[in-house]
């Protein structure tokens, strides 16, 4: 075997109504005196900040809030909130996410550093720098060493993503408080879940960076997601089946941080960067497109999930046609959701499929070099005209 090297963080707290009773004690065992919490509008009109708040000034630390993150964050906007955590000489950085609240607590974590943009950061090594005590919780996307920003280039008319990377960046304690994903509309949970599941299965059939470690994760993580999928978006109060998904798309996380994940995030990140797709229903348009794609390289890892997730239905099925039930499930989750699953019904034409495809290609060989399988343009706009 190859040899491993495998990053996570250091302390997760996985409990009910976690955000309330301990954020507060938290903080204290860090020394923090001075917090800046970063969210988006739709967390802060939710009540999830003033849970957040009460828990820390009651432990004594002031509290200044940043709830202007929007998805896929302009640079423009880490920088106001670097600008008020630096006003504010905050010594904890809160992120209640969302991914992007999450991205953005992160990179403001690095404000005590010597850098006057974020663009003198931006695919640089930071290995260097200092970071200031972070405490995330969100409904996902704690995990990554890796974060994203949103850079437009108008004379192309279309978007890319520029990453800022380091293990270092890893959020000191994860709270994963399930009471706090109670009132997330049904679309999110799912976008979210299926987003997850996405994460599962492509770091288990990750060409170049499978290990021991992140499959065990990835199956009892998917396992996880796939049982509860059903029971949280019929009963959205179903406080277990919550917490169930929560841990689920934790160990999903911690999976494809150290395995990666593969073609379905390369084909969905120009559909979230350029119209606007949230990050998981992009991933849930393409996903059973590019699996069936794979299908010829990757039938029996596809199958050993089938048989993990759907034991009795696959029982005495050959590799493809487990693998082809696998996907045909994953389809339905989707179509069941109420998410919408055609690209047109998202105000995407085939006109644009070109530009996207090209996007791929050109931006995102990453993702197709840990895909199963290779991809060629050709095959990149087939798959999105599956979808068109
Ligand atoms: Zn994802």
């Amino acid at each position: 075997m190859t040899g491993i090297e495998f990053y996570t963080n250091g302390h997760i707290v996985s409990e009910a109504d976690s955000m309330r009773q301990k954020l507060g004690v938290l903080a204290k065992q860090h020394s923090a005196t001075s917090a800046i919490i970063i969210t988006d509008a739709g967390i802060s009109e939710l009540g999830y900040v003033d849970i957040a708040q009460q828990s820390l000034q009651e432990a004594g630390v002031n509290v200044v809030v940043f709830d202007n993150v929007v998805p896929d964050p302009p640079i423009e906007i880490v920088e106001s909130a670097i600008e008020l955590a630096r006003d504010n000489q905050c010594d904890l950085i809160i992120g209640l996410g969302g991914g992007s609240s999450i991205d953005t607590a992160k990179i403001v974590a690095l404000y005590p550093n010597d850098f006057q943009s974020v663009n003198d950061i931006l695919d640089k090594d930071i290995s260097g720098f200092k970071k200031t005590t972070t405490i995330c919780h969100t409904d996902h996307c704690w995990y990554g060493r890796r974060v994203y920003l949103c850079l437009r280039d108008y004379r192309k008319k279309m978007a890319v993503k520029k990453a800022i990377y380091t293990p270092k960046i890893l959020p000191d304690v994860a709270i994963l408080d399930a009471t706090l994903t109670l009132k997330l509309p049904r679309h999110i949970t799912a976008a979210t879940a299926l987003d997850a599941m996405v994460h599962c299965i492509e770091a288990y059939t990750s060409r170049t960076k499978k290990n021991p470690i992140s499959d065990a994760l990835a199956l009892k993580g998917l396992q996880m997601l796939w049982n509860n999928f059903e029971k949280v978006l019929n009963k959205g109060n179903d406080i277990d089946a919550r917490a169930d998904m929560l841990l689920g798309s934790t160990l999903a996380g911690i999976a494809f941080v150290n395995a990666s994940v593969a073609a379905v995030h390369g084909l969905s990140y120009p559909l979230s960067i350029n119209f606007h797709i949230p990050h998981g229903h992009a991933n849930a348009l393409v996903m059973c497109g590019v699996f069936t794609f794979n299908l010829s390289e990757a039938a029996p890892l596809y199958a050993e999930l089938a048989r993990a997730v759907m034991p009795t239905q696959t029982a005495g099925m050959t590799d493809l046609d487990a693998a082809t039930s696998f996907i045909s499930q994953l389809k339905m989750f989707l179509e069941n959701s109420g998410l919408k699953y055609r690209l047109s019904e998202l105000d995407i034409t085939k006109n644009d499929i070109p530009a996207l495809a090209g996007i791929v290609i050109n931006t995102y060989a990453r993702l197709i070099a840990t895909n199963p399988k290779d991809m060629t343009l050709e095959e990149v706009t087939a798959i999105y005209e599956e979808i068109a």
